[in-house]
């Protein structure tokens, strides 16, 4: 829809406003990368983990050398072999590891710590960084006005399935929905509650 947009009316987004379906990291390097749009998505965060031991958020990752740095200040480095086609792995070194006195907080159970990276994590990591600022509220406010009309049209309108079939018909149904909508705006907005009548008492 970016594409053809752009193809046909010579526009282009500034940022990209959407829920975190959309946030898969394919996706978001799509985004960052080949289009230069900004995404105002939120990014769902695998990562954390719940057993007390330090999450991937605990290490800090350094672009320049492509290492990560964990909490012990020692570098986890990757092969750069991409395992099932999307994740590198950063390992410590088991010596460093053995001798660490921080080893029961970090991998209790693994002889040493390893830290997977998504490889478009590069562009999940623009996304995050947008989330918090005004910018990004004002987003989402917008996102939410836009999903309560959606909502309107399937619950009030009964627009939950097409009845039209092809793309024209989709097309069709919902230009003839949509103006619905903005009719039932319009009156609600235009209209005036009667003045209150006064109230006489002899
Ligand atoms: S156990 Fe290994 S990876 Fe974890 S903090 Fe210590 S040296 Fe770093």
């Amino acid at each position: 829809m970016i594409e053809r947009t752009e193809e046909r009316f010579g526009l282009k987004p500034e940022r990209l406003v959407a829920d975190t379906a959309y946030g898969a990291a394919p996706m978001l390097n799509w985004l960052v990368e080949e289009k230069g749009i900004a995404p105002h998505i939120p990014v769902f965060d695998k990562s954390k983990r719940g057993d007390g031991t330090f999450s991937r958020s605990d290490f800090r990752y350094d672009a320049t050398d492509n290492v990560y740095h964990c909490p012990g200040g020692k570098r986890l480095g990757t092969s750069g072999t991409v395992h099932e086609g999307k994740t590198l792995l950063y390992r410590a070194s088991k010596l460093d590891c053995d001798v660490c006195p921080l080893k029961p907080q970090c991998c209790p159970k693994e002889p040493s710590r390893k830290i997977p990276r998504d490889i478009h994590e590069h562009a999940r990591d623009v996304a995050r960084s947008f989330a918090g600022t005004e910018g990004f509220e004002q987003s989402r406010r917008e996102r939410k006005k836009i999903e309560m009309r959606f909502a309107h049209l399937k619950r009030i309108l009964k627009l939950g399935r097409l009845r039209l079939r092809g793309p024209g018909g989709a097309q069709d149904e919902f230009v003839l929905a949509a103006i619905a909508q903005n009719l039932r705006r319009l009156a609600s907005l235009v209209a005036r509650p009667p003045p209150p009548q006064a109230l006489c008492l002899a």
